[in-house]
């Protein structure tokens, strides 16, 4: 082949491969492999001190005319690349000078749901108040969701809380009292328990009430516990959390595993007790004034029993309440449904 031939030969390839490079470092590459010290073009130049005397002329000028094509095209490429618009992309593309000073792209980072936080903060709470935190199950069995909390099979109660089963006779927790009798199971009293668990109800969902539900349980077994240690115990704990003047009413109930058992109410942040918000009826509180925030009482003796505590020996209390309720009322919301809406705009406020 003759070296003319061969020059056009590498100016096609040259020119081919120019057009393919797509940024910075792709036409440094191309620079190497044709302009650089062992590049095609610089091995062509050596070869005309090899050519007959008469072909030199001929060659030297075929090399300028090469030389001043690539050198033209790999100028226009250059400055293509750098016409190309600053966006952060073919910025890195251009090349692969990093700015560490330069300032970052907004994040905006994430935090705990405030369900999570409250948890975290009531368990402190009863912590210092010399409790040990417990976390139940979700899935549990018939035998510590309702027998061993003095629920036999065919206990009218348990209509109350025939939820969700699985295929294998397994329930979703109706309450975190699932967890008391493990708790009382061979332990020396005094036991101070706080058991924190997602519980699952059938009800029909309106603004205070959802299908699940974020319990937070106590329990305190003790020779000589009576009713006034629970109603204080809960007492100091709503006052740590709220950090506000809660008024607190007891009113009696019946759960089975409690005897007697009570209910504790606060009073509607929403409306602030009065049952109404703007002349209409509120409806958080539906109207009452008044929040039930949870189910109380001294531990059933058969409860005690079945899990080998002596009943005339020991006694204790219980209670379970609803979480989400009570970060309702420390923030005045007033729909429980926000909780589990994935509505950022809520989530953000926290
Ligand atoms: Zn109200």
């Amino acid at each position: 082949m003759t070296f003319t031939k061969t020059a056009t030969q590498i100016k096609k390839s040259a020119l081919n491969e120019l057009a393919k490079t797509r940024d910075i470092n792709t036409l440094a590459f191309w620079r190497k492999e044709y302009l650089g010290k062992v590049g095609k073009f610089t091995k062509l130049t050596r070869q005309i001190a090899q050519l007959p005397a008469k072909e030199r002329a001929s060659a030297g000028k075929a090399v300028n005319e090469l030389k001043q094509a690539l050198a033209k095209a790999l100028q226009e490429r250059e400055k293509q690349f750098h016409e190309l618009p600053p966006s952060p992309v073919s910025r890195s593309q251009l090349s692969t000078f990093f700015d560490l000073t330069a300032p970052g792209a907004d994040f905006q980072l994430g935090h705990l749901h405030p369900i999570t936080q409250m948890r975290q903060y009531a368990e402190d709470i009863f912590v210092r108040m010399g409790f040990e935190v417990f976390e139940a199950r979700e899935v549990d069995d018939d035998y510590h969701n309702f027998e061993s909390l003095n629920m036999p099979p065919q206990h009218p109660a348990r209509d109350l809380w025939d939820t969700f089963w699985t295929e294998d006779e397994l329930v979703l927790i109706t309450h975190t009292s699932s967890m008391q009798h493990r708790i009382l199971l061979g332990q020396k009293p005094p036991i101070r328990a706080i058991i924190v668990g997602r519980c699952f109800r059938h009800e029909a969902t309106d603004a205070s009430h959802e299908h699940t539900l974020n319990q937070i349980e106590g329990l305190y077994v003790d020779k000589g516990i009576k009713l006034p240690d629970l109603i204080g115990t809960f007492k100091k704990f709503l006052d740590e959390f709220s950090q506000r003047d809660i008024k607190m009413k007891i009113q009696p109930s019946h759960f089975p595993f409690v005897e007697p058992g009570i209910e504790f109410l606060l009073d509607c942040a929403i409306c602030f007790g009065t049952g109404e918000v703007e002349g209409e009826r509120c409806s958080t509180c539906g109207g009452s004034g008044w929040l039930e925030l949870a189910g109380a009482g001294m531990v059933h003796p058969s409860v005690l029993a079945e899990a080998g505590l002596d009943p005339q020996k020991y006694s204790g209390f219980a209670w379970g309440f609803g979480l989400d309720r009570l970060v309702m009322v420390k923030y005045g919301i007033e729909n429980i449904r926000h909780f589990y809406s994935g509505d950022l705009r809520f989530i953000r406020q926290f």
